[in-house]
Parts: C-alpha cells; structure tokens; sequence
C-alpha cells in the first residue's frame, strides 16, 4: 500500500484518498499550472493511524523518500541553515471541514535557518516575519497554546511602536516577537519550541491526523451526516512568499462572480503578505481588478489560468493564490460556492457555452436553492440602516415591531399589529410568541438553536446568534453596535425593525418587500420564454423544462379547495395527491357536526348527514372542476372528533356562568358531556381515521355520496372528473374491507341513479407500521397506496410530532443523534425501509397498484430522491412547494 503521492501523481478524482485539496493541487499540477511542488500522505494512512494509535511503519520512509525527492528538485533541504527549504502542512479531508487543523506555514524554520532565509531573500524582516508565524501558527495549532497570548503579544509590540499594522514592524521588532513568542510556547507547554525541522514536520502531520477527531470535527460531521471513518489527508507543499515585498502578495479569486455568475474578474489581493492574511482581514486588501496595475504579467497569466480551470473543471471555481517577486503560484483551487440565483444563471450559461449538457445542468442546481429563490425578499435598491447581522437560520424577509417577550408578542398581534419577536435565545415558553411573530430574532445561539429549529418547522423567517446584538429583555431593548462598530444604537420596544432569513442580515426601520421574481413566474405572470424575461426567471426556467422533460415521478398537490387547486396546476401539480376533508367541515358547518356527534338517535344523526351532503358534494364539485382531467384523491375524515368541539375549559366556563345565572343551559351541558366523554389521553392515537367510519354510521356513506355525486354532476356536464376516494389510519386489511364494501354500494347506487360509469377508485393510507408491515394482504383491498409519511414518521419514532420540535429535538440535533428532523427529510434507515417494504409487497399483491406519498416529505427534496428510488408513482405536496419537488424528481432521473 502506498500512503505517499507525488502532487504529480495525482489527479481530482482521488478525493477519496488525497482529499479535495490534495487532489485539486495534484489536478492543477498535471494541468501544468504553477503550482509549488509537494506531496499528499493518503487518507488511508490517516485511518491506520486513528485506528491503531500511531502512523504505519512504511509511512515514514515514504515521507522521507518524498521530501528527499523534493528537496533535490528544489536544491535545498528542509530547514538547511544556509538556504533552508520550507514547507507547509496542509490538512485537507474529503469534504472541507470546520473544526479541522488549521494549515501551518514556514515548517523549517529554527534559529539556525532564519538567518539563511534572510540572506537567500537579501530581505532580514521578511525571514524574522516568517518565523514568527510559524511559532505561532505551530504553538496554536500544534502545540494547543491559547492563540490569544500570541495576538496579544503582537498587539502589544505594535503599540509600543505606535505603529497599527504589522508591515510597520521591522526586523529588529520582529525578533524581539520571536524570543517572545518562545518564552510563550516554553512557559505554556513546558517545552521549548521544536528546532529540529523534521520533528515540526512530523509533529505537524500527526496534529493533522489528531484534528480529524476533534469534538467541533466530529459533531460537525454528525450533523451533515458524514461518515466518521473517512479520516483526511495530509498536503505537504514547498512554501512560496507573497510576504517579500510590494511586489509579492496573496489572493483569492473567482472564476465567475459568485452572487450574478457573469464572468468578470473578482476576487481580493493583499500586497506583501502571507497565507490567511486576505481573509482574516487584518489589512484592506484590493479589488483583484487592481493587480493589472500592480503586477500586468501575473494578472494576465492568472486570468488565463482562470479560464483554464473554468474549462477543464466545467464550473465555477475559486481559487487562491501567491505571487513571490513577480512570479505567480497557485495553491488551491476548488468548485466555488454561489448564491442560489447564480446556480441556476451559471447551469444555463455553461449549458450554453457548450460545457455540459441539460442532465448536468440539473445536478448544479438543487431544489434548497430554488426555494430560496421563491421567498419574498427586501428590496436590493431601497436604503437600508444595517444594525448587525447573525446567521440565517430561516430563509423570508420580515418586518414588524420590536418585542421582547411572548406575551407582548401575542397580545400585539392579536391587536393587528405585526411584531418581530426578539430574545437572547427562544426556549418553549416562547412558542405561543414564535407563532405569533413575522419573524424571529436571537443573539445567541446557532443553527440547531431552539430558535432555529422551531423557526424553520414553521417556515417562519428567523435570524439567529448576532452576537453583535444585545438583547436587553429586562429593559425591552436592544442596543447595536452600528455598521461603524462604535457608535451605539438603541431599539426600543415597538420600533420597527426588518429582518432578512436568507442572508442574517437586521435592520433599523421598514424595509421594502418585493415578491419573488421566480414566484410570479410560477405563478405565471411572467413568462420565463420571453425574450427581454429577467435573466434569473429565464434560466429558472430553462432548466425546470430540464427536469420536466426528464423526471418519472409526478407532482400532485395537498389542497382542499378550488383556490388552492388553481394556483398549485399554474405551479405545475398533476393533480392532488391529498384532498383534507376536515377542511370542509369547520367555520360555520361545525354546528352541524356538533349536531351529529351529539345525536342520541338514528333519525337525528341521519339527519344531520343529510345537512352536510349537499355542502360536501358543492366542495367537491368546484374542485373536481379545478382538477379537470386530473386526479384527485380525497380523504375521509380523519381528526379525532374532539376537533370539531369547543374548547372544554371554554365550554366548562360558559356552563357555570348559565347554571349561576339560572339561564337554560341544556345544549352546553350535553355538549360538555359529549366532549368529556370523546375525551382522550392519546387523541391522535385513538378515535379517528378508519376508526370513526367504522364506529359513526353513516358518515363515510355520506362522504363517499358526496364525492360520487359531485363527479357524476361533473361527468354530466361534460367534465372529466377523476376522483380516488382514500381511507386514513388503516391498520389492517378487515377494516379496509369493510369501507369498501360500504362505498361500493353507495357508488353503484349513484351511478345507477345518475346513468354515469364513474371510474372511482379506492385506495388507502399506509400511515401505521401495521400496515406497512401487512401492506401485501392490504393491496388486496387498496387500488393505491398513499404514504403518509408524517404519521408513519411518528408511529415508527414514537414521536409526537406536536410535542418534540419544541421540547426535545435541540437537544438531539446538537448531539448529532440525527442532522435534521425526521419530520423535515425522511429517515431512510427507518421509516423509510417500511416505505421501500410496503411498496414492494403492495406491488407483489397488485402489480398495478398505484403508490403515493402525501406527507410533508412530498416537498423536501432529499426525500423526493428516495421516494424516486423506492419507485413511487407521485408526490403530493403543498402548492408552494411543487416546483421544489419538480425540479428533484427531474435531478433524481437526471
Ligand atoms: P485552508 O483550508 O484554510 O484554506 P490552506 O491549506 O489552503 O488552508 O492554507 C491557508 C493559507 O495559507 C492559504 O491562504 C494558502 O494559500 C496559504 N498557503 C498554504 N500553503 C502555502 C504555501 N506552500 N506557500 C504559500 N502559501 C501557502
Ligand atoms: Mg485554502
Ligand atoms: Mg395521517
């Protein structure tokens, strides 16, 4: 086994065993770029390592046989104290990883070879410079010595000059630093920094290896869900000086423009500098545009190389860079990160420059960044007063007034008004407040905070953990620190505050609202073909007839009235997948449901049904219009009864006060007692679904003549109604059995009375592990099955779903027991081996049996590419939410 590659040995698609950046700086090597030679410890030998506790025994030969090899090629050895070669030692994982060991730069350096540096450059600062980084970067990184102490140290050297940035140190500054720095490493680790340049070098790589296991490495990978056992590689990279003068310097760049995607130049460049010194913005670096100036030859060389890179990796990527006395080096280059707009921009521009083909365009997109591009947003033309900024932890614009408890919060909306509710961070008490809000806002905690996840649940905006921020709640303030970090600014309760979801970003005052340009095209007041459409709507466009023309799985909808029904086929449904009943039995019907829970006999239960018929049958008959030509299933009654009743307390109230009045009070009171007795602990576990249609006679009777009616009326006024009548909460085959038999009658009667052929088809839920464990006898009874996932994920889980967003689930994302909720993405390994199960043995019993999934999943798009994979017919979402599901069935055939 070879634990050792030459950056000449290997290319990109070794990720796997040299790490995205090791293989990158190898790609770049063989594309002939300048790329200062150096080699790659494998990934594999890091596994051996954390696996057994120390390096393989081959591997220090293989370093030595590669460091002696570059040494030769580079005419000087590490660390020689005349004219020492140094390197850097790179950690670089498969994916790129926060929490990982920072990079360590001038290994080689020691008090023997800091005077050859600094002959070689004829330059004493520069090498005095180079050697303090190294102790500090290799006491913080390495050595585990606190990095404050160091900054201090540095701070303190450039106050005792008078000087504010660290160019205006000089040589003799720079060594004092060095013997300090010494002292530190010394004092805080009870050894002296290492002199020997090999043991930096091996030190180095094992701290490497050793980082991969570090608590923030491992609880981040948990959370993305990225296997613990990939361990990363080590890169070991010939250093080159951007710290040698105005005519040395480091950057970044990208390829394209990462917010637009136009192809430009962008990016930053610091003269005489080293490494991090761009990004950790410890001077003002340049427009890159400035190096033409600066350095003509290098600019024109790296905007060639830009293009290059862009050609051979067929995307946008960026890229960082060191130019040493006019001679530029490239030292990594990756696929670069875009905005949401810019994906899709850039799938249809490399589409167009002949890069890839419409497949691959479709894979450079995803269905997270079409529904960021769907949410309202602020206005990028309007004034803005920025106070601070957090993370964006749930993506809209929002804007209300400042409140800074949940009872204001409540109170206020109730009254009208909208409110911003802000916290130092949400626990949940402050539900009834989160609910109440446009937005929310905290300046503690992250992405997995209560806040967030509670926020996101919701789909409400939410701007988390701005620290800059301070929330007074005592005192309802909060005061910024103002976009000139000085001046302080106070937000009283009340005072109208915008807070954007997508980018963290808070402001003072109202800030102007537009709707999503993608969303109008949705909508379809904006045509996406048309020649002057905005370029983000034409490409967004473009690439859903992608994913349209290519993708197995339909799109239906959730909707249960003609409005809904209308806008989710302008967004693209095939039909509704679920059609909530229950819908159509509140507002000023719940009366007559009361009527019929209440009644004590036949005759006043039948009579309340028959009030209830003709409003049922008139839902249906606007929506089967809507759905014209498409199907629509509907589901019976499914919430526990209870629903449909007044409150208890409410209605406990209202009889006392009646008894105490001596007012007649004989309806509350058989109320009351109705509502006590239908009383359950476990309610979404008891009387409902299948339950009531068996236990109320009549009701599905009543249900199912409604629908039947409703499609008869439709088919004899030319329409093309295409109902499929669903039964929830089945737990087994009998119960099925028996609605069926039930409907069957009822729908020959109606089509007998009406002279139509209907074409009604039967099917079930599977939403109980029951019955997806029997789901091969349940076919026998279903023609469809619709998975309803959200049940099934409660029933397998034995969460409820009400109860554990708020209380628990923090808990179990900040422990990375699982990376998002399994009510947002469906659990695979779990609920979703019940989906796959119950599909194939449904389809065993039925080949023809049609299969669904109805449950919020419907929408998510990982979700959409398992239920792609287990071979579903369609998915059903919330009308919102279809282009999302469009645009991933199209990825998941692409
Ligand atoms: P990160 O993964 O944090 O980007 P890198 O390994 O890329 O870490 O290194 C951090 C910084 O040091 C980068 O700016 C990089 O360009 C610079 N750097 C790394 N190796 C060298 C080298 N051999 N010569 C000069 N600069 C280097
Ligand atoms: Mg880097
Ligand atoms: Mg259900």
């Amino acid at each position: 086994q070879k634990f050792v590659y030459d950056f000449t040995e290997g290319n990109k698609d070794l990720k796997d065993l040299l790490g995205g950046k090791g293989a990158n700086l190898a790609e770049m090597t063989n594309l002939g770029l300048p790329v200062p030679p150096g080699f790659t410890i494998t990934t594999e030998a890091c596994k051996v390592y954390l696996d057994s506790g120390s390096e393989p025994t081959a591997l220090r030969d293989e370093v030595s046989a590669h460091l002696e090899a570059l040494e030769k090629r580079m005419g000087k050895k590490l660390g020689q104290a005349d004219d020492p070669l140094l390197v850097s030692v790179r950690s670089g994982a498969k994916f790129s990883m926060p929490g990982m060991m920072d990079t360590v730069l001038n290994i080689g350096l020691s008090d023997a070879s800091v005077a050859g540096l600094a002959a070689q450059a004829g330059d004493e600062r520069f090498a005095w410079d180079s050697y303090r980084r190294l102790i500090q970067m290799f006491g913080k990184t390495v050595l585990g010595v606190d990095g404050e102490l160091f900054e201090e140290a540095l701070d303190e050297a450039k106050r005792a000059k008078g000087v504010t940035t660290d160019v205006e140190l000089d040589a003799a500054d720079l060594k004092r630093l060095v013997e300090d720095f010494k002292a530190t490493v010394a004092k805080e680790t009870g050894r002296d920094f290492p002199q020997e340049p090999r043991e930096q070098m091996d030190l180095a790589i094992r701290a490497v290896f050793d980082s991969w296991n570090g608590d923030r490495a491992k609880l981040y990978r948990r959370q993305e869900r990225i296997p613990g056992d990939l361990g990363t590689a080590v890169n070991i990279c010939s250093m080159v000086f951007g710290n040698l003068g105005p005519d040395s310097g480091t950057g970044v760049a990208f390829t394209r423009d990462p917010a637009s995607g136009h192809q430009g130049v962008y990016g930053d460049y610091l003269q005489n500098a080293q490494g991090e010194d761009v990004v950790a913005g410890i001077r003002n670096t340049v427009p890159l545009a400035d190096l033409e100036r600066i350095d003509k030859a290098s600019y024109a060389q790296l905007m060639q190389i830009m293009e290059t890179l862009e050609t051979h990796y067929k995307d946008l990527c960026d890229i960082e860079f060191t130019i040493e006395r006019g001679k530029l080096w490239m030292l990594q280059t990756r696929v670069g990160k875009r905005t949401a707009g810019a994906a899709f921009r850039i799938a249809t521009q490399l589409v167009d420059q002949g890069l890839i083909d419409e497949a691959e365009a479709l894979q450079r997109v995803t269905g997270a960044q079409l529904a960021q591009l769907m949410f309202p947003r602020f206005d990028e033309k309007a004034k803005t007063d920025l106070l601070g900024r957090g993370i964006a932890a749930s993506p809209g614009a929002a804007v209300g007034k400042a409140v800074f408890d949940s009872y204001t919060a409540v109170k206020w909306s109730r009254s009208g008004e909208k409110v911003i509710l802000i916290r130092r961070e949400t626990n949940p008490d402050d539900l009834d407040g989160m609910i109440a809000s446009e937005g929310i806002l905290t300046s503690r905690g992250g992405k997995t905070s209560h806040a967030a996840v509670v926020a996101r649940g919701m789909g409400k905006t939410c701007v988390c953990g701005a620290e800059e921020l301070e929330v007074d709640t005592k005192r309802r303030r909060m005061t910024a620190n103002g976009p000139d970090g000085k001046q302080s600014i106070v937000i009283e309760e009340g005072e109208v505050v915008s807070i954007d979801g997508s980018t963290g970003k808070v402001y003072r005052g109202e800030v102007p609202v537009v709707p999503s340009p993608v969303v109008e095209y949705f909508e379809g007041r904006a045509d996406g073909a048309a020649e002057d459409a905005d370029e983000l709507v034409k490409a967004v466009h473009r690439v859903m007839t992608y994913a349209d023309g290519g993708r197995r799985l339909q799109v239906r909808a959730n909707a249960d009235n003609a409005e809904d029904a209308a806008r989710a086929r302008r967004f693209g449904a095939q039909g509704i997948g679920l059609c909530r009943t229950e819908h159509m039995f509140l507002g000023e019907r719940r009366e007559m449901v009361e009527r019929l829970i209440l009644a004590d006999h036949e005759d006043e239960r039948d009579e309340a049904l028959k009030a209830l018929l003709p409003l049922q049958k008139s839902d249906f008959v606007e929506l089967f219009e809507a759905m014209d030509g498409l199907p629509v299933t509907v589901r019976l009654l499914d919430p526990p009864l209870h629903e449909f009743l007044p409150d208890i307390t409410d209605l406990s109230v209202r009889v006392a006060l009646a008894e105490a009045r001596h007012e007649p009070h004989e309806n509350e009171l058989r109320l009351l007692q109705a509502v006590h007795k239908l009383h359950e602990q476990n309610p979404m576990l008891g009387l409902r679904g299948v339950r009531l249609g068996l236990v109320i006679p009549g009701l599905f009777a009543m249900q199912v003549r409604a629908i039947a009616e409703a499609a008869a009326e439709r088919r004899n006024a030319g329409g093309d109604p295409h109902a499929e009548i669903m039964i929830p909460l089945v737990g087994t085959v009998q119960e099925l059995e028996i609605v069926r038999e039930e409907a069957e009658r009822v729908i020959a009667e109606v089509e007998r009375a009406t002279g139509t052929d209907l074409g009604l088809t039967l099917g079930t839920m599977i939403e109980l592990p029951r019955a997806a464990l029997t789901a091969g006898q349940i076919a026998e009874a279903a023609e469809f099955f619709s998975f309803g996932t959200n049940d099934l994920t409660q029933t397998v889980w034995g969460f409820s779903r009400d109860d554990v967003e708020a209380s628990f689930f923090t808990a179990y994302l900040e422990k990375g027991i699982f990376g998002v909720s399994p009510f947002e993405t469906i659990d695979r390994d779990g609920v979703g081996s019940l989906v796959r199960a119950a599909a194939e043995a449904g389809r065993a019993t039925r080949p023809d049996l049609k299969l669904g999934v109805c449950g919020e999943h419907g929408g998510d798009p990982d979700s959409v590419h398992f239920f792609h994979e287990v071979g579903l017919d369609y998915v059903s979402c919330s009308p919102f939410r279809i282009p999302v599901a469009r645009l991933e069935a199209g990825r998941a055939a692409a």
